[in-house]
């Protein structure tokens, strides 16, 4: 079934005061996940009211807004995205953009759910997906997602596999917890034909420990991995945070995000949407526009598409991620599950 609605006059692409086309959504459909990883969450997160949050209908109307505004990619994540209830439904109705508007549907996974649903989702048109796993050992597992069991992940990713999706495996560099591991999951990855991403930790949301006891700077974790591979830079760009390098003995692509290091800024292509209808212009930034108000305000999307405007005109030039390291806080107040990353 889809959420269709009646055509209006089409509104003009979305490009920002710095000439960025904004052409890729990620959307947050829940702050709600059945993990509690270290680096993302609080062991007692308090999650947003069901009520709070926007209908299934609402996201694909939003959704569906910023497709006719330009955006090509649309990635669905959260919390995890798989816990949303009746989430196929969603998924089912944004595939109908695809071969119109829309290049390509994917998702941010912990990976739990898809031994359920990875069949479904290639059936829906979407062909890749990212899956987070960041060690291999089943009790470090157990422990940075203070629950989660590996064995179902891996089923999980078999699954994806078996129905014929690519799969992107996503690490975190924690410190002390997966460093001396990371090249063997980097070799996991590619020897089962999945690329793989090693993302920097950020400083994200009150989580109830320290911060810099994870903070592990990729700088020195490519120097390590250097050691056993060879590391050959090749010109993959997403307009994100990843810089790729090829892995010459296994043939494999290697990603690096490092947002505390590196500046990205200028390519960035993205906007964030949450699954309360908080617009984020820039991960890194507080600066935020409410477009569940003007969505509910009319049939029209008028409104809607009003408030997108300005809001992509606010859209600042780069971010500015800080550790406030005096009092060991992080600078942003709000968690990653919030904008999914
Ligand atoms: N639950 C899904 C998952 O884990 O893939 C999707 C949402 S999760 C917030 C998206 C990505 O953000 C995951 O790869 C996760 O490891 C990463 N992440 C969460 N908190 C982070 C942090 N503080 N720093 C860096 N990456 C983080
Ligand atoms: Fe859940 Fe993903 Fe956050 Fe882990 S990283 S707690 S799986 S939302």
């Amino acid at each position: 079934m889809g959420f269709e609605r009646a055509a209006t006059i089409k509104p003009p692409p979305l490009v920002d005061p710095f000439a960025r086309a904004i052409t890729y959504l990620r959307v947050s459909v829940t702050d709600r996940c059945d993990f509690r990883c270290v680096y993302c969450m609080a062991e007692n997160m308090a999650f947003l009211p069901k009520q709070d949050l926007l209908t299934l209908e609402e996201l694909d109307r939003l959704c569906s807004a910023f497709i006719a505004r330009g955006v090509r990619k649309l990635r669905l994540t959260g919390g995890e995205p798989l816990v949303r209830r009746s989430i196929m439904t969603l998924v089912r109705s944004l595939s109908r953009h695809l071969g119109g508007g829309l290049d390509e549907l994917t998702l941010t996974t912990n990976g739990s759910q898809l031994p359920k649903y990875a069949a479904e989702l290639a059936a829906c048109g979407v062909k890749r997906i990212n899956v987070s796993l960041d060690t291999l050992d089943p009790d470090k597992f157990r422990a940075v997602t203070r629950w989660g069991e590996l064995d179902k992940v891996i089923a999980g990713i078999d699954a994806a596999q078996d129905a014929g999706l690519a799969v992107k495996i996503n690490a975190v560099a924690l410190k002390g917890v997966n460093e001396d591991e990371l090249g063997d999951l980097v070799a996991w990855a590619h020897d089962r034909g999945m690329d793989a991403t090693i993302i920097e930790v950020m400083p994200l949301g009150d989580i109830g420990e320290d911060r810099l006891d994870q903070y592990l700077p990729l700088s020195l974790v490519r120097a390590r991995l250097a050691k056993r591979f060879t590391l050959d830079d090749i010109d993959h760009s997403t307009g994100g945070p990843a810089r790729y390098v090829r892995v010459a003995e296994t043939g494999g692509r290697l990603g690096f995000i490092t947002p505390l290091t590196h500046n990205f800024c200028e390519s960035c292509n993205r906007v964030r949407l949450t699954c309360t209808g908080t617009l984020y212009m820039c991960l890194g930034q507080e600066d935020a526009a409410d477009l569940r108000a003007p969505l509910r305000a009319s049939e029209s999307d008028e409104p809607l598409n009003a408030a997108i405007d300005d809001a992509i005109l606010r859209k600042p030039k780069g971010h500015d991620f800080i550790i406030d390291r005096r009092h060991r806080r992080p600078a942003l107040a709000r968690h990653m599950s919030v904008t999914g990353g």
